[in-house]
């Protein structure tokens, strides 16, 4: 199932040279299914098949496909004006500023267009804001292993995977990796250079893994103790994944900067940095920008986004389907303990630890006409939108059983 999607192989140029790659860049391995429409939960192949959609676009289509308020919203918007740039002000990113300020621990929320984006721009407000306090030598970065900070230069070296770095040059300087959940490595690793702390919340790409929220707890401390900034990447598991509009509100701490994305625009590009005042300030006129960051119709998504996921009881919905699916996965992982190590995860960003790759239990999952995608340590990640109902959920579990029944046949039959 797993092609270069649909290439368009031809001579191009003909007589000079053959080109075969495919006209759209196959720097992916993509999955060989294609979609026309989708509504709530649910997807339909250009081919009429149906698909309960258990990734959500990797946690980004937050509040589902075509929901009508986000699509009126877009529509309304995009019929008004689309684009002004940043020259001019900008009322749909004044009021969803706002929005996110009076929700948040923030004083100030800047604009991007992807977690990456707003990765690196809360990268230099860490340094710019370490600078201005005449430290300038406080440059480093501690971020931790199995993280995953984005595809740009300076986010692949916080990620730290050499995978990903081989072959691009010189790493960006300034990040050192310690194991996540392990304080004392922390400690260790704090030294003169340090500017501050970078730590997802719960470990998404790394494989559904969350911190430990006496781990969160004590970064906030030690960051205080050393006068360093902590700063969290909330791009996967913030904007109600796991119930609450932040993942580090379960630790009861803030941070001081934090990045957001994937659903913040729920499926529209957008990202976003959030700080407190004594950091945000640091990224004056002339220091950091984009083009079309924050852009009234992006900002027109992200504030219908947040009229779905701020009214009263939604979070509170979040929480309870996610413990239910969890307690679901929980017996799936006892009732097949060939595949499955445990679950894992928080609200509705939950996984399968599988002993193995878990692309044959991936693709099973899809046979029975359920995506699910996957992660690091061999996990199998679930991440429906948060407006999924229990009824979906209920049928998303029995059909991910189904597929785990055909995979352990399989196993045993293959072990005969
Ligand atoms: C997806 C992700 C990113 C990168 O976001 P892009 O929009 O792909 O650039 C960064 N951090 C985390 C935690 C992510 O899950």
């Amino acid at each position: 199932m797993v092609g270069a999607g649909d290439p368009c192989w031809k001579v191009q140029n003909p007589g000079v040279h053959p080109v075969m790659i495919s006209a759209l860049l196959p720097n992916y391995a993509r999955i060989d299914l294609a979609f026309e429409r989708g509504e709530g939960s649910w997807l339909w192949t250009t081919d009429g098949r149906r698909f309960l959609d258990f990734g959500s676009g990797i946690a980004t289509a937050s509040i589902g496909h075509a929901h009508p308020h986000l699509v009126q919203a877009i529509a309304e918007q995009a019929a008004k004006v689309m684009h002004t740039s940043n020259l001019y002000r900008i009322p749909q990113a004044e009021r969803l500023a706002q929005r996110l300020v009076d929700a948040s621990f923030a004083d100030s929320v800047f604009f991007c267009n992807s977690g990456a984006e707003a990765n690196e721009g809360m990268i230099k407000m860490m340094r710019r804001a370490m600078s201005d306090a005449g430290k300038a030598e406080r440059f480093r970065i501690i971020c931790f292993e199995g993280a995953f900070h984005g595809r740009t230069l300076a986010t692949l070296a916080a990620t730290g995977n050499h995978h990903y770095l081989e072959g691009f040059g010189p790493e960006v300087e300034g990040f050192d990796h310690v194991p996540f959940n392990n304080m004392n490595a922390v400690r260790d690793a704090i030294g003169g250079e340090t500017c501050g702390i970078i730590v997802e919340p719960v470990q998404g790409e790394g494989g559904v893994r969350p911190a430990d929220m006496q781990f969160l707890r004590d970064l906030r401390t030690v960051c205080d103790e050393f006068g360093i900034i902590l700063g969290m990447d909330e791009v996967q598991s913030g904007m109600g994944r796991t119930g609450k509009l932040f993942a580090h509100e379960w630790a009861g701490i803030t941070p001081d900067v934090m990045s957001s994305a994937k659903g913040i625009g729920g499926g529209f590009p957008l990202g976003a940095v959030f700080a407190k005042e004594k950091y945000a300030v640091a990224l004056k006129p002339g220091t950091h920008g984009t083009t079309y960051g924050g852009n009234p119709l992006a900002c027109a998504a992200g504030n219908a986004v947040l009229d779905v996921i701020l009214a009263p009881g939604f979070l509170d919905d979040v929480v309870r389907k996610g413990a239910k699916m969890k307690a679901e996965l929980e017996r799936i992982a006892r009732d097949f303990p060939t595949l499955f190590v445990e679950a894992r995860g928080l609200g509705l960003l939950l996984g399968l630890k599988c002993h193995a790759a878990p692309g044959p239990i991936q693709a099973a999952c899809a046979e029975q006409g359920l995506m699910a995608i996957t992660a690091g340590e061999n996990t199998l990640r679930l991440a429906p939108p948060l407006v999924v109902t229990e009824a979906e959920i209920d049928q998303a579990m029995d059909m991910l059983r189904k597929a785990a029944t055909s995979v352990a046949a399989a196993q045993k039959a293959a072990a005969q």
